[in-house]
């Protein structure tokens, strides 16, 4: 039942989801937010400081913190799936879905978007830093945000606080002129 591809794409499904959840409940919602929430703490200081970040490198320390996803996520539909060895594509895309948002969310932080495509992933999480913090939970993918009506429709340039701007983005006077029309200072 369920080809691998499908039970890799549960997976992947699944992190997008929590990755929704968790931004838009457990880390911005007021009334979950305390002084024993970390997630809520850690994320206002990242709102607060954006660009005050250090990269993440891809060691192993980090991949084995993603590990208890891959283990939760392979354990839960292993009854459903028919086995623990038919589970794991589940949790391995859970897994990687949890890997490469860390990695994206690190990059729009770190680095210039390079296409057409990373231009508006940047742009949609930066949308949620400065323009709409209830809007845009979604890094990977807008898909829950569309479902859920949460999406910043807003075509207009991210205006970003001078003193907040980040480095891949500075140009000779104000910011680089190839992102002109995405943001202002
Ligand atoms: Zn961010
Ligand atoms: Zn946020």
């Amino acid at each position: 039942m369920f080809s691998p591809a499908l039970r890799i794409g549960a997976g992947l499904l699944a992190w997008s989801a929590t990755e929704y959840g968790m931004h838009r409940w457990t880390m911005h919602d007021a009334r979950l937010r305390s002084k024993h929430n970390g997630f809520a703490t850690e994320h206002l200081e990242h709102h607060r400081n954006p660009f005050d970040t250090t990269a993440i490198g891809l060691n192993r320390d980090f991949l084995a913190s993603r590990l208890p996803g891959l283990v939760v996520f392979t354990a839960l539909p292993a009854p459903l799936v028919g086995g623990v060895s038919r589970a794991a594509p589940v949790g391995l895309g859970f897994f990687a879905g949890h890997v490469g948002y860390t990695r994206l969310h690190d990059s729009i932080h770190h680095r210039p978007p390079r296409n057409r495509v990373s231009r508006w992933v940047w742009r949609h999480h930066l949308q949620h830093h400065f323009s709409s913090p209830q809007r845009n939970f979604g890094v990977t993918t807008p898909l829950f945000d569309v479902l859920l009506g949460t999406r910043n429709l807003d075509l207009g340039p991210v205006r970003i606080p001078r003193r907040l701007q980040p480095r891949w983005l500075e140009g000779e006077e104000g910011i680089r002129p190839e992102f002109g029309n995405e943001y202002s200072l």
